[in-house]
């Protein structure tokens, strides 16, 4: 029996001209000021996929002063909800249209695969329908209690001009829990994708010219974090910045942003534990402990990296989820079949062998994996499907992102000790639990510190619920209600009815 299931070239065929990214300021498609570009390559595959217009200090505060002018100059936050929700259903609609094309492109810029991509992108297409309907239902609140003469309102206003800068490993879905969302609540938008994947974010950006929307009310910038992400933290003019990427990044956001004290939204990295206890459904718990740490090669910010298993249960949980680990499809990502791609790029596959590498000399044991894949016909980086038993909590491997196909086993005995260990990470982003005793989940479900709590299942997520981390995870909310109130400033305006007010003097 080979070890793993690998799938191999497909020959899908990789358009041979690549992707050509501009900057969008203004209403405008341009270079960059200095002509500066970048190219990216298939992770999975090698071959040159786009080249983008690299933006730098001029480029940036032309799309600032673009967004602070259409936001001052109120039309975009001043039309009626029902209007702004035209837009981002017309959108929708468009996102839905060109799902083959944005999900090709997700595809051969991240290494995802395609089914994978095709799902997120129609994933993204409800994230916009939701933030249309949350444009018309927003409202504020008032208070007609506050005594005869007096009436008091609570306004919602949009912050106004806001950053949104995001990560390589959900380019397009993540865009779409930020900017619908900013959209909806009025504001106006510098948007910054990763160097690694900006060429959807491109097409969005296509797609909402196409849709209707103003010039200037979203402005997208090409490069990299220095200097494009950190000059968009650190501008006076912009009011808000919405951050997903990795922790120490988030840190530096908050340090730049304190600058100008503006506010800041974080989604950061995981470290999330499923708690296995005896009476678990063992089947299907091994199931989603398999999707948790592979989906995405692991690159997920929810990624199911360490479990913690009862001991009575470790030994038979273990060999069930070494077994269904050798079932699922690793390979080309342009393969309807393939569950598992390609790693973002050869120092992150670095990183993710150091990371097995230094558990097994502090003492743990590699079960299955635990290096480099070659597979047949594709040039680029891949990963083996790896479990890491034997694992403990002074372990780095216990505590911090890996990031790829990597999966701790540590083991416990009693709830007080799953709790300690689940709550040992910085991070608190996600956590699970398995366990048939509603009673179990429960108390799991209170005592572990995470913005989101699964029970008997992993990684199920709804435009309605909110998604957010405690700790070292983040802070602020995206999603839901919630999703709209991050962009969202609070107003009270206090009325007196009629020459009611005591006089101070008399
Ligand atoms: P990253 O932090 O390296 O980069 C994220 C974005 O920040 C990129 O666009 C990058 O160019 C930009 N950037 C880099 N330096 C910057 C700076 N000094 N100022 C402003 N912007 C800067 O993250 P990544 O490697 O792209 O993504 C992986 C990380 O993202 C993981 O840690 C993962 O857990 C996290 N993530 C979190 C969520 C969530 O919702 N919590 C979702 C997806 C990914």
């Amino acid at each position: 029996m080979t070890e793993f299931t690998l799938i191999p070239a497909c020959g899908a065929a990789i358009p041979t001209d690549p992707f050509i990214g501009q900057h969008l300021i203004d209403g405008a498609w341009v270079g960059s000021a200095d002509g500066a570009v970048f190219e990216r390559h298939s992770p999975a595959h090698g071959d040159l996929v786009s080249r983008s217009a690299r933006g730098g200090g001029d480029d940036i505060a032309r799309a600032i002063a673009a967004a602070r002018h259409a936001f001052d100059a109120g039309d975009w936050a001043a039309s009626p909800g029902a209007a702004r929700a035209r837009i981002l259903l017309k959108t929708a609609d468009l996102i839905d249209e060109n799902r083959e094309r944005i999900a090709v492109l997700e595809t051969l810029e991240s290494g995802k695969p395609i089914t994978q991509a095709r799902a997120e992108i129609e994933g993204a297409a409800d994230l916009w329908r939701y933030a249309a309907a949350l444009a018309r239902t927003l409202h504020g609140d008032s208070h007609n209690s506050l005594g005869p003469d007096m009436l008091g309102m609570v306004l919602k206003e949009p912050v106004g001009v806001v950053s949104l800068i995001t990560p390589w490993n959900f380019p397009f879905l993540i865009i779409s829990q930020k900017l619908p969302f900013a959209l909806a609540a009025g504001c106006t938008a510098v948007v910054k994708p990763s160097e690694m994947t900006p060429s959807t974010t491109v097409i969005l950006g296509q797609l909402l010219q196409r849709a209707g929307l103003a010039d200037g009310v979203v402005n997208i910038v090409l490069g990299y974090g220095d200097p494009v992400g950190a000059l968009m933290t650190g501008d006076d003019r912009v009011d808000m910045v919405s951050f997903t990427g990795s922790t120490a990044v988030g840190k530096q956001i908050v340090r730049t942003a304190a600058g100008t004290l503006k506010k800041v939204s974080l989604e950061l990295g995981g470290k999330n534990p499923q708690v296995i206890f005896p009476d678990a459904d063992l089947e299907a718990a091994a199931d989603a402990i398999v999707f948790g740490v592979y989906f995405n090669a692991g690159e997920c910010c929810n990624s199911g990296s360490r479990i913690i298993v009862h001991e009575d249960v470790a030994g038979t949980l273990t060999e069930m989820v070494v077994d269904a680990s050798r079932k699922v499809p690793f390979g080309d990502p342009l393969d309807p079949r393939t569950k598992v791609g390609a790693i973002i790029s050869p120092d992150h596959q670095a990183k993710i062998a150091a990371y097995v590498r230094d558990a097994e000399t502090a003492g743990a044991q590699v079960a299955l994996g635990g290096k480099a894949l070659s597979i047949d016909g594709l040039a680029g980086q891949f990963h083996a499907p790896t479990i890491v038993t034997g694992v403990t909590p002074d372990m780095a491997i216990a505590t911090e992102e890996v990031f790829g196909p990597v999966l701790s086993v540590l083991t416990f005995r009693t709830m007080d000790q799953a709790i300690l260990l689940a709550n040992s990470a910085p991070y608190g982003l996600s956590a699970g639990v398995w366990s048939r005793d509603v009673y179990t989940c429960l108390e799991f479900s209170r005592r572990v510190r995470a913005g989101t709590v699964w029970t008997n299942t992993w990684m199920d997520g709804f435009a309605e619920m909110p998604f957010g981390g405690v700790k070292q995870s983040g802070q602020g909310r995206e999603l839901g209600r919630y999703g709209i109130e991050e962009f969202l400033e609070v107003k009270s305006v206090q009325m007196r009815i009629g020459d009611t007010r005591p006089r101070w003097v008399a």
